[in-house]
């Protein structure tokens, strides 16, 4: 197994096609389509996005860092695009992230589950390998424990991959969420070549309920398809494609501040200011169109706080849990 990210060979593609089947076959769990939601209607969408700001909610946002992935060779940032600084294109160890948004409603929301306990380390399209590395009580069900958290009502899955979602299934067993995720993503999880493209075998070993954000979805002026899950725009989906079909970034319209969370539509602050999505298998042009999204929007919303999927200097030090209201 090669440990930098980068491609090893393979037999050929009746192996990959074989390998993954044989892994999607191990220890899955029934995926139950749900609507439980309650989504803001579409006969009640606000006129645009400064109504939504003029009235933020009282919600609490916490950061945990869940482990670490190593990712690079143009996975985080096309290096070539121009004003890119050198360097930001090579291989290292990145930060993997949940986030758990408490709404004063008392319902709970986890935004992706990070990386799980132990072994997390996973591969798309089998040939890219991506190890993982975490401490012992870490992973995101450890941390929730340790802060109180008895109940998780919903779990924002942004996309599958591993470095986001393999910690899901310790998250369902624990909490029994529901699953919000875009239907392109959904339709990739009950795919028998959900292995190929990153989603890992463990994520899937739990029951779990699932609900598409297509149900939510709004027509919002920059940024097209929103969701607001808890109809008071507090917390709101985005359709963000192009580093998966399927792809979700966050708004967040917090008392203290509006957060604006890319996931992985913005691996790095680079990737963003630059406008350099990077990633094998990932539709470039889509992806490039979804950051320009993300930016007119945040350039829209004054004193927006700026959050995205893998910055390393937004996690600097020691720290794995973070109070994402009270930044400046
Ligand atoms: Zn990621």
């Amino acid at each position: 197994m090669v440990k930098l990210g980068g491609f090893r060979h393979v037999a050929g593609l009746a192996f990959v096609v074989a390998a993954s089947v044989a892994l999607a076959a191990c220890d899955i769990g029934e995926i139950t389509d749900v609507t439980e939601a309650g989504w803001r209607a579409e006969a009640d969408a606000p006129e645009g996005w400064s109504e939504v700001i003029a009235n933020p909610t009282d919600i609490k946002v916490t950061a945990y860092v869940t482990g670490e992935v190593f990712a690079g060779g143009g996975v985080l940032i096309d290096p070539g695009v121009d004003g890119v600084p050198e360097g930001l294109g090579e291989d290292r160890w990145v930060p993997s992230l949940s986030y758990l948004v408490q709404h004063p409603s008392g319902k709970n929301v986890l935004l992706d589950s990070g990386v799980r306990a132990g072994e997390c380390g996973y591969q798309i399209l089998i040939v890219l390998d991506f190890p993982c590395r975490n401490k012992p009580g870490q992973d995101v069900v450890s941390q929730l424990s340790r802060d109180g958290i008895g109940t998780i009502d919903y779990l924002v899955a942004t996309h599958f991959h591993g470095d986001h979602a393999s910690g899901l299934g310790p998250v369902i067993e624990r909490y029994d969420p529901v699953v919000l995720a875009s239907s392109n993503e959904i339709e990739a999880l009950k795919s028998p070549l959900r292995e190929t493209q990153g989603y890992r075998y463990e994520q899937f070993a739990a029951d779990m309920r699932v609900e598409a954000a297509d149900n939510g979805f709004l027509e919002m002026p920059y940024i097209g398809k929103a969701a607001d899950l808890f109809a008071d725009g507090s917390v709101w989906l985005l359709a963000t494609p192009g580093h998966t079909p399927g792809h979700m970034s966050v708004f967040l319209n917090a008392s203290s501040g509006p957060i604006l969370m890319t996931f992985d539509a913005a691996h790095l602050e680079a990737t963003y200011r630059y406008n350099a999505p990077g990633g094998l298998g990932a539709d470039l042009e889509v992806a490039s169109d979804s950051i320009s999204k993300l930016t007119a929007l945040a350039d829209a919303m004054p004193g927006v706080a700026l959050v995205f999927g893998h910055e390393p200097t937004q996690w600097a030090g020691e720290a794995i849990r973070r109070d994402l209201t009270t930044i400046e």
